[in-house]
């Protein structure tokens, strides 16, 4: 049943707010046209990360593009379940240990039902997000209710190249490219993901999703043609309601699974605890300064490492 394939949105509005090449808002504004009802993650009023359920194609922009942290979802599932249960179309959306607990707690099939996750490498934790997310506010001289909006994939320097941004209410900003920011670079070392994800055992599909988002990473080398920066969706269909919910998708080129695996090793692999992940940890629990300890621990040079320790310990 599996098909693989490259795909991005013609609404350049909507590839551009999105991750990748939004193939999540096409699946979604279908369900919702249809009179259904889209789950995803979205930020709350404090800019914590959040599941929730919207029924029009303008609030599918509060789901669009991908926050890097576990999302609250477990308080939505009995609002799934009813609405499933209803008869009513429901496309859910998260990662692929989130599609797993709605389909163990729902315990059957539903036709009505669309189960889409991310291909997902790992997650931080909520307790991290704020304790990095304070500290920013912090060191800005800005509290938290003058964030106006945050995106962890800020396209406007390159897809490949995204930066990492928060927008202030009164029109300022800071933005990061995602390799100099600490709260990014903890999370793709893998230092900051949760326990529970070095031993996950959803990837390939077997969170039970019907399909499976990604970014089309090696868009590059496995179909140079279709590539410009500005977003590539890679659309893995694993079961046969997820082929007629895809059926809609452009396909602009056909993958090879293995050419998924080589450039995306996070849809078949488990991520390693790297060693630094403990250490990292320890210094959080101390009350440290939580952009230090990412500073020091994203550092791969043992020298250089030592150093920004001892910086930080002098300059408390
Ligand atoms: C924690 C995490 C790790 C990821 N790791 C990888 C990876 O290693 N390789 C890769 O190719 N892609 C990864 N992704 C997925 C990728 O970033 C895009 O989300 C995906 O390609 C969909 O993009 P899109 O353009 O179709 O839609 P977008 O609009 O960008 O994505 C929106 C979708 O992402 C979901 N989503 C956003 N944030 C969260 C969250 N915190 N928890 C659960 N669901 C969320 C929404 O519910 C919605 O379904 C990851 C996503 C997350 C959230």
């Amino acid at each position: 049943m599996e098909e693989i394939f490259a795909t991005w949105v013609s609404n350049e509005n909507v590839r551009d707010t999105s991750s990748s090449g939004g193939a999540f808002s096409a699946l979604a504004v279908e369900v919702i046209g249809a009179g259904g009802i889209v789950y995803g993650a979205a930020f709350d009023k404090d800019f914590n990360v959040v599941h929730r359920g919207v029924e029009t194609v303008e609030a599918l922009a509060s789901l669009r593009s991908s926050k890097y942290v576990f999302s609250s979802f477990a308080s939505v599932l009995p609002e799934v379940k009813s609405e499933v249960e209803s008869g009513r179309r429901v496309l859910f959306s998260g990662v692929p240990c989130q599609i797993a607990a709605l389909r163990k707690m729902l315990g059957r099939e539903y036709d009505n039902l669309l189960c889409v996750e991310v291909i997902c490498h790992g997650s931080p934790s909520a307790g991290l997000w704020n304790l990095y997310l304070d500290r920013l506010c912090q060191e800005h001289h800005r509290r938290r209710s003058d964030i106006a909006a945050i995106s962890f994939r800020d396209k406007s320097t390159g897809w490949k190249t995204y930066s990492f941004t928060v927008r202030f209410s009164d029109g300022s900003a800071v933005s990061h490219p995602y390799t100099d920011n600490p709260y990014m670079m903890a999370f793709l070392r893998d230092l900051s993901l949760r326990e529970g994800c070095f031993r996950c055992p959803f990837k390939r599909g077997q969170s039970g999703a019907d399909i499976t988002l990604g970014d089309f990473w090696g868009v590059e080398t496995v179909a140079p043609s279709i590539d410009n920066n500005r977003g590539v969706s890679l659309v893995i269909v694993h079961t046969a309601r997820g082929r007629k919910a895809a059926a809609n998708l452009r396909r602009m080129a056909s993958v090879d699974e293995h050419d998924v695996i080589i450039h995306n090793p996070s849809y078949a692999r488990t991520a390693k605890e790297p060693p630094a992940r403990k250490p990292f940890l320890k210094m959080l629990a101390k009350k440290s300064d939580p952009i230090a300890a990412m500073r020091i621990y994203i550092e791969r040079k043992p020298m250089k490492r030592l150093k920004l320790r001892l910086k930080y310990l002098f300059s408390r």
